[in-house]
């Protein structure tokens, strides 16, 4: 080598595509892990859905109920399911858990079409819904595909009724209809953003009308009639219903390569799914390790199931209490000492639109993890930045196993940007960063990852918890 090729190998950042010079048996990890992330993907649409199959991963690795143990030793693995909606699993440190955890801290929910609490009504013979979009859409890219509908309706007695249609080969799929481009005109002059507004994502439902001409709105007492009898609910049980519509077509493997994953709800359940592979593979860690699936991050971690809710608090209070720490100041003491990652995804630079991006620090496909010091917008406004000593700590966790990541940021400074549950995290006392999975085409019904990216999380994320 010449001397400016060797030097230059020394001193720049490696920017080389992580496709190249993979061993054989590299390439098979990434892609059987990427089958098996689309397998969870395809079960985990929902928030709820999320749990669920997580907590039952996690029961068949050997995870038990926190409320089964009274109490905790080193390698004990538990898990605490919040309101069906959140999710938290640790397995317990050799060391004090005074000393601090090692948290992966994703979100299960993704953007999405909820119903209204009265969503259903008659127009001329066709029988719709009313929604009201969840987290931050382009409105448009969601009409004219196939949508499934999830949810639970709970009747005052307390039944509760789960609805999962669209997602089998045999059952009916629903869809928000867009204008026609023939009579089109005027729409085609609004603004982007006002394409398709909120209150025109009405969903189509139905068409046959109730038999009967002694009544008015038919169509919709026909379809009222079948969801009786299917479900046994009556149109008021709308009122305490959760129910959502997200788009029905399976995760795939992408390219002519197979390298990348396209599939609903990347964000964030690639980081649910590659913290929880990780904390299965975590043994008998020296700090109690923890992975986190929190519920409403799209709507700014609010609420009983968000980031902010005192029951995080509650579990690791527990955690303490069991493994003997009671003292009054146990659990600010635990969160002062803890390091965590805040697992979210970061946008891909997309080709089609480079002008939104910076070219040197955009996160690029094929180059592993997103590293995210800080987010905000506007001069990091709301940012929790990262400590640069907890990034200098952590680079040398992803180096010693080879877990490749990119430091990045969120698109061009000034042209927009977005926050995470980090600093929901930090202000609890905690050193936080933001480490995840490049996606292209975030929030849209199809979004894009590259399964090398997948792995390097998994890889990530298993070192840091069992460093
Ligand atoms: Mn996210
Ligand atoms: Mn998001």
């Amino acid at each position: 080598m010449t001397d400016g090729k060797e030097l230059k190998e020394k001193l720049f950042t490696n920017k080389n595509n992580g496709w190249e010079n993979l061993s054989d048996e590299e390439l098979k990890n990434i892609f059987q892990f990427a089958d098996e992330y689309m397998y969870y993907l395809n079960n985990s649409k929902t928030e709820k859905e999320i749990v669920q199959n997580s907590k039952e991963i996690l029961i068949k690795n050997g995870f038990v109920d926190i409320s089964e143990k009274e109490t905790l030793t080193p390698g004990d693995k538990v898990f605490y399911v919040n309101r069906g909606r959140c999710l938290y699993a640790a397995v317990i440190g050799i060391e004090n858990l005074e000393n601090g955890l090692k948290i992966v801290a994703a979100h299960g929910d993704s953007p999405r079409i909820d119903l209204k609490q009265n969503p259903l009504y008659e127009d001329n013979g066709l029988g719709m819904l009313k929604t009201h979009y969840y987290g931050g859409i382009k409105k448009y890219q969601w009409t004219n595909i196939p949508l499934s509908i999830h949810g639970t309706v709970i009747k005052p007695d307390g039944e509760k009724v789960n609805i999962c249609i669209g997602e089998k080969e045999e059952d009916p799929i629903f869809t928000i209809s867009d204008l026609l481009p023939h009579l089109a005109g005027e729409q085609m002059e609004r603004k982007l953003k006002d394409g398709v507004q909120g209150e025109e994502l009405n969903v189509l439902v139905g068409s046959i009308p109730y038999d009967s001409d002694e009544v008015s709105e038919r169509v919709k007492l026909n379809i009222l009639k079948l969801l009786n009898e299917r479900y046994g609910i009556k149109e008021v049980d709308f009122v305490s219903s959760e129910i959502e519509l997200v788009p029905a077509f399976k995760a795939k493997s992408m390219g002519f390569d197979y390298s990348l994953i396209a599939g609903y709800g990347q964000d964030d359940k690639v980081c649910c799914y590659t913290g929880l592979r990780a904390i299965i593979d975590t043994i008998n860690p020296r700090k109690t390790a923890m992975c986190v699936i929190t519920d409403k991050e799209e709507v700014g971690f609010n609420g009983v199931t968000g980031m902010y809710t005192r029951i995080f608090d509650t579990f690791v209070l527990e955690l303490l209490e069991k493994t003997g720490n009671t003292r009054a100041i146990s659990l600010d003491k635990a969160f002062s000492n803890t390091q965590a990652i805040s697992a979210d995804v970061d946008a891909a630079y997309n080709p089609n639109f480079p002008n939104a991006f910076e070219r040197n620090n955009s996160a690029y496909f094929g180059r592993g993890m997103s590293l995210v010091k800080y987010t905000g917008a506007r001069g990091k406004s709301g940012a929790s930045e990262a400590p640069a000593e907890f990034v200098a700590e952590l680079r040398k966790v992803f180096d010693e196993v080879g877990a490749r990541y990119q430091a990045c940021e969120l698109g061009k400074v000034d042209k927009g940007g977005g926050g995470t549950i980090a600093l929901t995290l930090a202000n609890r006392g905690m050193d936080v960063v933001d480490v995840g999975v490049p996606v292209m085409g975030m929030h849209s019904p199809y979004e894009i990852t590259s399964k090398f990216d997948v792995y390097q999380a998994y890889k990530g994320y298993k070192a840091f918890f069992n460093k």
